[in-house]
Parts: structure tokens; C-alpha cells; sequence
């Protein structure tokens, strides 16, 4: 079984570095978290690589502190590299150029390029943390409270608060298992939800007011160019407010970055998102995915995103 190569893998191992995608979100600093406390307990050298800091609202994370911005290459001796959450190759919040060691992909996208030595893929995971969670178990771990309540953020941060429909009796198993560890689930909640600042608060205000829908309201459309704010951090759930309108079966939201475009299109029931997101080399989930472009205008992309979801509906 690719759980039992897995840990042959670490057993081997003694210098662990671990990442994930680049903008991590809960699930992917919690399971990165999560592993870091668990195979420190294991008695590993583990240690985090990022190119990434926390943002302000995932800090009351234990051991956030070691994600520090600065190891963003494997230290010299790393016998393994983890990758957590994360589909693809480029996407990694770490420079692998000069690694040659063994890499361990352990992911839930269902755009998955296997790129690691070792691939543990499970598509029916609802957040990576489950994934991880089977790992410490199956390891003989003892999940204590810091590892619980990473474990808790990622997912309540891929399942929507535990409402979208990735979400298995096993998800809230495993939720329950670690309210039980003494997690205080509200809290996590609050910081994660509750603690934003007032002018993303503001942002998404200008964001709302400009919403728009097309192709019988089965589209809803929303857009954050940069004269509104640029370098917006905390304004990733935007798109999710698309679909809270009756009738609309996808939410696009574009937003210009640094050096491009960023996309999120969100569905509500079988639309596959990801096929579209694909078709212009980006990927995730069936009902949540993603796409970055670069040289490429706000207006040019929302044609070809719009023009594509428009092919896609029946
Ligand atoms: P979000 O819209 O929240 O950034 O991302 C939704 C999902 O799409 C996540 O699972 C994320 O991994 C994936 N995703 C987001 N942006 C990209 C991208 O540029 N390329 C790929 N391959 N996946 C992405
Ligand atoms: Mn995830």
C-alpha cells in the first residue's frame, strides 16, 4: 500500500523538509503543521520550507513561527521533501531546482501531476489533513492538542465550515475525534473567520457592489482590479459570496496580481470547474479551482473564462 511506502520512506529518513503550495491556505499550513509536530514527536530533523510567511489570521497555529519565509531551499542533508496540498510541480512554495533527494507527494487535488517519488493521492479526502491524520494514526502518533488543532483549521478551511459537499461522515469522525482532544473548535473558528481587518471588510464591499451575472443568471461574475486594491491579501473567499445568489451554478472571480491574473471559479452542483481551469493550465476540484495567468488583461481573461464556462453549460 502507498501509506506503507510512505513510512518506510520516513523511517529511512532523518533531515525531513516540509512544504506546500505557494498562498498556503489552512489546509495546507495545518497539514504542514500537523506533520512538522508529529514527526518532531517521531523523533525526525523536520523542519518547514517555504518561500510563504503565515498570513496574520492562520498565527494562532502552533509552530507557525517556524514558517519563517527565509528556508525556502532543502537544508544541506535533506534526505526527504514533503509536499503537502499541492497539485503541481511549479506550484510548490519552495525552490527544489538543486534537490535531488526523494520527494513525497501527499495530496487531495484531483489535478494531481505526480510529480513526487512517492504519490500518496486520495481524491476523497476532504482536506489533506485527513490524509495526514490517517498517516500519524497509522504511525502510532499520539495526536496531542497542538496537532489537533491544525489538523481542525484545515478542515474546517477546505470544507467550507464543513458544508460543501467534499465533506464524509468520516470528515466529522475525525473533527470529532479532535473536539475530544480538547480543541476549542469556536475559537479556531473565530480566528479564522472573525478576525479580519477592516478594510478587507471594505475591499469586498467595492468587490459586491460591482457583481454581475450572465447566461440566464447562471453565472455570476466578480472582479478586483488593482485601482481598488493592490496587493489585497485577505480576500480569497470572495468568490464563494457568487454562489450564495439563487440560480447561479458557477462563481467566477478575477483578480489582477503582480504580474497577472488570478482566477477562482467555484460551482454549486455538477459544473466541473477544474475541466475549464485545466484547459488554461490551472486545476484543483470538481467545485473549486483555480488559475494563474500571466501577460494576459483582466478583460482578455474574463472573456476566455466566460466564453469557456459558457461552452460547459448545458
Ligand atoms: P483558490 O480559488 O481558492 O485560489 O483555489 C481553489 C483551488 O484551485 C485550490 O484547490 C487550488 O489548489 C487550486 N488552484 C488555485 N489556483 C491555481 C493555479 O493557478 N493553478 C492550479 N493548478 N491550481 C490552482
Ligand atoms: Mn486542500
Amino acid at each position: 500500500m502507498i501509506m506503507d511506502e510512505v513510512i518506510k520512506k520516513i523511517n529511512e529518513s532523518l533531515n525531513i523538509g516540509i512544504t506546500y503550495h505557494i498562498s498556503p491556505d489552512g489546509d495546507a499550513l495545518g497539514s504542514a503543521l500537523a506533520l512538522l509536530i508529529g514527526l518532531k514527536k517521531y523523533g525526525k530533523n523536520v523542519y518547514i520550507i517555504s518561500k510563504d510567511i503565515v498570513s496574520d489570521d492562520m498565527g494562532y497555529l502552533p509552530c507557525s513561527s517556524e514558517v519563517n519565509g527565509f528556508q525556502v531551499t532543502p537544508k544541506e542533508d535533506t534526505d526527504l521533501v514533503i509536499v503537502v496540498d499541492c497539485g503541481n510541480l511549479e506550484r510548490i512554495s519552495a525552490d527544489l531546482s538543486n534537490y535531488s533527494g526523494t520527494i513525497i507527494n501527499i495530496d487531495h487535488h484531483l489535478s494531481n501531476d505526480e510529480y513526487g517519488n512517492i504519490n500518496y493521492i486520495d481524491v476523497n479526502a476532504a482536506a489533506t489533513a485527513e490524509i495526514i491524520y490517517s498517516l500519524l494514526k497509522t504511525m502510532n502518533i499520539i495526536i496531542n492538542k497542538d496537532i489537533a488543532t491544525c489538523l481542525y483549521t484545515s478542515l474546517v478551511t477546505d470544507t467550507g465550515s464543513f458544508r460543501f459537499s467534499n465533506v464524509t461522515k468520516r470528515s466529522h469522525e475525525i473533527a470529532g475525534e479532535l473536539i475530544e482532544l480538547g480543541i476549542d473548535n469556536s475559537s479556531i473558528h473565530s480566528e479564522i473567520f472573525d478576525n479580519k481587518p477592516l478594510n478587507s471588510l471594505k475591499i469586498l464591499g467595492e468587490i459586491l457592489k460591482n457583481i454581475k451575472v450572465f447566461f440566464n443568471g447562471k453565472v455570476s461574475y466578480l472582479e478586483l482590479t488593482k485601482d481598488i486594491c493592490d496587493d489585497c491579501e485577505d480576500v480569497s473567499d470572495v468568490v464563494n459570496y457568487g454562489l450564495k445568489i439563487k440560480g447561479v451554478e458557477v462563481a467566477v472571480f478575477i483578480k489582477e496580481i503582480k504580474d497577472g491574473v488570478k482566477v477562482s471559479l467555484r460551482s454549486k452542483h455538477d459544473f466541473d470547474v477544474r475541466k475549464v481551469a485545466e484547459v488554461f493550465g490551472g486545476g484543483g476540484h470538481t467545485k473549486a479551482s483555480g488559475i494563474t495567468f500571466r501577460n494576459k488583461t483582466i478583460q482578455d481573461v474574463k472573456e476566455l473564462i466566460l466564453t469557456s464556462i459558457e461552452n460547459e453549460l448545458v
